[in-house]
């Protein structure tokens, strides 16, 4: 390397190590954040789209930081995934939104589901499926009303992700596979796994209404999973058109601005779907 060359490599290196430092902050943020109860869930109703009724939730984490205010997950949860810190947030996660499902089931909620996002790291922990099943008993919620969301990402490992999909579904709960078509995609797998629902990521559903392609993409999705027995939810519907098209073939589920934000539990119950 030339003179100019070994500059840019110290730059380079000050720069990692900003964001070596940066990321180790962030880590003992989270842990301390653990400590002292920072996170909380929002949740999104899921709207069946032939009833018009919410008939689930999906469960959202923010970090509420008393000095830069709400975090989004998009922020967090990689440094999370990468520290490991993502194994005892997950279980938080699911811990608090089992207990919410049990209330809002004894408070005039019966049936509602709950959707859960996993990541890759909790998918891949040898201790995940007695977690979950300690974790149901423990709130008293049965299995069925408990939706696991997992990636295309996290199923790269055909064989070793078929096995603990099966043992999900062994235990009784659905798996969702979550922002479908952005990732790695075999379509084979699809008939081989045991999964329930599709969701077509926002990024098919945005243009959907104006863009013919974009229209193409998402009916194909919806055709192809009904075709293999999978039930559809649609992602980030803003618009009424956006809705329109989609009842128009057939999705089952919808959620989205549209019918509302991720909002505090509170809210969850007052939330009133547009018809
Ligand atoms: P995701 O699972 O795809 O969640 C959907 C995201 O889209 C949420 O962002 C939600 O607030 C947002 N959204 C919903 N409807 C609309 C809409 O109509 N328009 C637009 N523009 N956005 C919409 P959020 O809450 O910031 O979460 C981002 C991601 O963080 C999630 O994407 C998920 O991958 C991850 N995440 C959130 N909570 C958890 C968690 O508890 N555990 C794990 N492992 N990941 C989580
Ligand atoms: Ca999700
Ligand atoms: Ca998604």
């Amino acid at each position: 390397a030339k003179k100019q060359g070994r500059n840019n490599y110290q730059l380079y290196d000050v720069l990692l190590d900003r964001k070596a430092f940066e990321k180790l902050q962030i880590e003992n943020a989270l842990r301390k954040a653990l400590e002292r109860n920072e996170f909380v869930l929002h949740y999104q109703p899921i709207i069946n789209l032939y009833t018009n009724k919410v008939t689930g939730a999906e469960a959202l984490i923010r970090w509420k930081n008393e000095r830069v205010g709400f975090v989004s997950p998009d922020q967090f949860i990689p440094i999370a995934e990468e520290t490991g810190l993502i194994i005892p947030i997950g279980e938080w996660v699911l811990k608090t939104a089992m207990l919410q499902l049990k209330d809002w089931h004894e408070n005039g909620m019966e049936g509602l589901t709950m959707s859960v996002n996993l990541s890759i790291r909790q998918f891949y922990q040898p201790n995940l499926i007695p977690m979950i099943k300690e974790t149901l008993e423990l709130a008293g919620v049965e299995p069925r009303y408990l939706t696991i969301e997992i990636t295309e990402s996290m199923t790269m490992d055909v064989e070793k992700a078929n096995v603990i999909l099966h043992e999900l579904k062994g235990i009784g709960v659905n798996i969702s596979i979550d922002d479908f078509g952005t990732g790695y995609s075999s379509l084979s797998y699809l008939k081989r796994f045991p999964i329930d629902h599709l969701k077509i990521d926002r990024c098919f559903v945005k243009d959907i209404a104006d863009n013919k392609s974009d229209e193409n993409i998402a009916t194909t999705i919806i055709l192809m999973a009904h075709n293999l027995g999978l039930s559809v939810i649609a992602e980030g519907v803003e618009t009424v058109d956006q809705l329109g098209l989609l009842k128009q073939h057939h999705c089952n589920q919808a959620q989205g601005y549209h019918f509302s934000k991720p909002v505090p539990g509170e809210e969850f119950p007052r939330i009133k779907v547009p018809s």
